[in-house]
């Protein structure tokens, strides 16, 4: 079968890769579409630390079951799933906890082990989740559910403020969360496309373009200057970071779900004075994809506008080039294989 292989930093190839062997349980899955994100970018990049080469990317998934025995009348052969990328040991103490997606020997799909951009993968039936969706829809659902675990992570409720620093796929993921919950949200970005998609597609009520306008100013108007209840720190840079802590309303809730490429200095005491809630986030959980694929089929959410491009396999080592050239331009590249 074909797939994109990542050799080394900066070169990716279309090969012919052995077909996948399915083992005891496993499902074996035609892959249909492939989402790329910024994580596929990094690795492309050489940028994440957990990625060893050669690597297969691709963990946003939209495949077709091709044979099944199970016994679960919704996964039979020809029903089309989005996956659930993520392992986890059963044994650590995040697993211990009910809490896998924080699995602390987690191997994501197209990261630690080869990912979904080939043409067959094989999956453990309890990763898959039938949908009468779209390929596109069922490729949204992962990036979106990394959203969707930070506002169930900050326990939004319907009479907070939130504010979401950086709108890219995981910040509108947590957009459209918060707004879907009945919360009051404040979409915060340099990038005047992500802000507009923000605000009209996943249900932002107000935007900061924070290259232009004060965020400290403008976060206070909104909130009749006592800061937003929930600030949910998408981004990774020292300046977002610190400026959750911040912003953040007294008592508030603080939730980084942005990977930090170095140590930040805090200002501590705005923790202890504010009687912070600060809570890290990480992946997702299966109700987590339960509730984005309730959104998606409720057709609350705009795929197509979150979508930039759709491209075959053999484009696609010249897309992520491309994207790897110009990462401010792309919304979200699709590969569609069959
Ligand atoms: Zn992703
Ligand atoms: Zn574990």
């Amino acid at each position: 079968m074909k797939g994109l292989v990542i050799k080394r930093p900066g070169e990716a190839h279309v090969e012919t890769i052995p077909n996948p062997i399915q083992t005891n349980g496993e499902l074996l899955l035609r892959v249909r579409m492939v989402g790329l994100c910024g994580s596929d970018l990094n690795s492309f990049r050489g940028r994440n630390p957990l990625v060893t080469f050669p690597r297969i990317p691709g963990h946003e998934v939209a495949a077709t079951i091709v044979s099944s025995h199970n016994t679960d009348p919704a996964l039979h052969a020809g029903a089309n799933v989005a996956v659930y990328p993520y392992t986890n040991c059963g044994k650590c103490a995040s697993c211990r906890r009910g809490r896998p997606n924080a699995c602390q020997f987690n191997q994501t799909l197209g990261v630690q082990r080869d990912g979904a951009l080939t043409e067959f993968i094989v999956m453990h039936p309890e990763n898959l989740y039938a949908a009468d969706l779209t390929l596109k829809e069922l490729c949204l659902v992962e990036p979106l559910t990394v959203g969707f675990h930070a506002v169930a992570r900050g326990r939004v409720k319907a009479d907070d403020v939130v504010a979401v620093f950086g709108c890219g796929g995981v910040g509108l993921g947590a957009i459209a969360a918060a707004s879907a919950g009945g919360a009051l949200t404040i979409c915060v970005d340099v990038d005047d496309h992500k802000l507009e998609l923000a605000q009209k597609a996943a249900g932002g009520a107000h935007t900061i373009q924070s290259a232009r306008e004060p965020l400290h100013e403008k976060l206070l108007e909104f909130t009749d200057g006592r800061g937003p209840d929930v600030i949910i720190e998408a981004v990774g840079t020292p300046q977002t970071f610190r400026a959750a802590v911040e912003e953040v309303a007294f008592t508030g809730r603080v939730v980084y779900i942005g990977y930090a490429k170095e140590a930040i200095s805090y200002e501590t005491r705005l923790l202890v004075q504010k009687e912070l809630d600060v809570l890290g986030s990480r992946n997702a959980l299966p109700a987590d994809f339960r509730a984005v694929m309730k959104i998606l089929e409720e057709h609350r959410f705009p795929v197509d506008e979150a979508i930039s491009s759709i491209v075959s396999l053999d484009e696609a080592p010249d897309a992520l080039r491309s994207w790897s050239e110009n990462p401010a331009k792309v919304r979200k590249i699709m590969v569609h294989l069959h």
